[in-house]
C-alpha cells in the first residue's frame, strides 16, 4: 500500500525543489536524530572578499596580494576568487606564476619568479611548520574572532602575510536551526575553517556541535562519530569535498546548483541554494508518515 503514498510524497517534493533520487531516505527523514550542514556556502553566503591585511616588515599589501593572486590564479576555490578580485580592485600586478598545486582542504602552492610560494589556513600551516610571527598571530586570533577567515602567505617557507575574509552568516540560518530543534533535532556544523570562526558562527546560530578545521578526506569520519553514538544522521553540503560525507550519512542531501559529485553522492538534493528547504524536508517527510496510518 506504500507506492501510492511514497508516487504523491516525491510529487509534492519535486512541486517544493526537492528532488528525491532515494526514496527510502524521504521516508526516513522523520526519524533524523542529527543534521550536519557544511558551513561555507550552507550556513553563510560564501560571498568571501578581503577586508583586511597584515604583513610583516619590507612586504607591502600591494606585493602580498599581488604574489597571492598569483598563486590562486588557477584555483576555483572562492578564496581564490576573493583573492583575485581584491588585486584586481587595487590594481595590483600579479608576477608570473607556474607550476599550480592544489592541496586540498589546506591551500595552494605555485612557482613565483624562482620562489616557492604557499596560501593557505591553519591546515596548511601545521604542515608547513612554519613560524607564526607574533603580529600575524594577533591579526589571526582578532579576525578570528570577528567570524572572519584567515589565510596565509609563505614566501620560501617564510609567513608574509595574512589575509582576512569576510563571509556572512544566511538570513535563513537563524530560522533553520530554530525550527530543527523544535522538531527534536540536533544541528552540527562541519568545515575546513578554523576553530575560531566556527566557533563564532556556531555560537551566534544556536549549533549544538562543531567540527573545524576538517580535512576533506575526514569529513565523513565526523559523520560516523555521530552514527557512532547511535544517531540517525543527515549530512547537507554542496562541495566536491562533502561527497564522501553524503555517502556516508544515513541521508545524503545536497543542496543548490552544487557539484556534480555532490549530486551523486546524495539521497535527496534541494534544488533552490535555500538551508529552510532541509526543514520542510523533514515536515514533509512527517506529515506523509501521519497520512500512511
Ligand atoms: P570548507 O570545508 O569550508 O568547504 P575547504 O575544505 O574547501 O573548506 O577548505 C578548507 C580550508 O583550506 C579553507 O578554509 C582554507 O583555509 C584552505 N584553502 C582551501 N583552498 C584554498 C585556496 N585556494 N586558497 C587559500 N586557502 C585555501
Ligand atoms: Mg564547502
Amino acid at each position: 500500500a506504500i507506492p501510492l503514498v511514497v508516487a504523491i510524497n516525491t510529487s509534492l517534493a519535486a512541486r517544493n525543489g526537492m528532488l528525491i533520487r532515494d526514496r527510502i531516505a524521504m521516508e526516513q527523514a522523520r526519524e533524523l536524530d542529527t543534521i550536519i550542514f557544511d558551513k561555507t556556502g550552507t550556513l553563510t553566503e560564501g560571498e568571501q572578499g578581503v577586508v583586511d591585511i597584515e604583513t610583516v616588515e619590507g612586504v607591502t599589501e600591494e606585493e602580498a596580494l599581488g604574489l597571492a593572486a598569483a598563486v590562486e590564479a588557477d584555483s576555483e576555490h572562492m578564496i581564490a576568487e576573493a583573492i583575485r578580485e581584491a588585486a584586481n580592485e587595487r590594481d595590483v600586478a600579479s608576477p608570473r606564476a607556474a607550476d599550480f598545486e592544489a592541496i586540498k582542504g589546506r591551500g595552494v602552492w605555485a612557482r613565483v619568479d624562482g620562489q616557492s610560494v604557499h596560501v593557505g589556513g591553519p591546515n596548511l600551516l601545521s604542515t608547513l611548520e612554519s613560524e607564526v610571527p607574533d603580529q600575524l598571530r594577533t591579526f589571526a586570533e582578532r579576525s578570528g574572532e570577528n567570524a572572519r577567515t584567515v589565510v596565509y602567505l609563505i614566501r620560501d617557507g617564510e609567513l608574509v602575510a595574512a589575509f582576512a575574509l569576510a563571509d556572512v552568516i544566511r538570513e535563513e540560518s537563524y530560522h533553520v536551526v530554530d525550527a530543527l530543534h523544535e522538531l527534536g533535532i540536533e544541528v552540527a556544523m562541519l568545515t575546513g575553517d578554523s576553530e575560531d570562526v566556527a566557533h563564532a558562527v556556531a555560537d551566534e546560530l544556536g549549533i549544538d556541535t562543531v567540527f573545524a578545521e576538517v580535512l576533506p578526506e575526514d569529513k565523513d569520519e565526523k559523520v560516523q562519530e555521530l552514527q557512532e553514538r547511535g544517531d540517525f544522521v543527515a549530512m547537507v553540503g554542496d562541495g566536491v569535498n562533502d561527497a564522501p560525507a553524503l555517502t556516508r550519512a544515513d541521508i545524503g542531501i545536497a543542496i543548490g546548483s552544487g557539484t556534480d559529485v555532490a549530486v551523486q553522492s546524495a539521497d535527496i538534493i534541494l534544488v533552490q541554494n535555500n538551508p529552510t528547504d532541509v526543514v520542510r524536508l523533514v515536515k514533509l517527510s512527517k506529515a506523509s508518515y501521519r497520512k500512511m496510518r
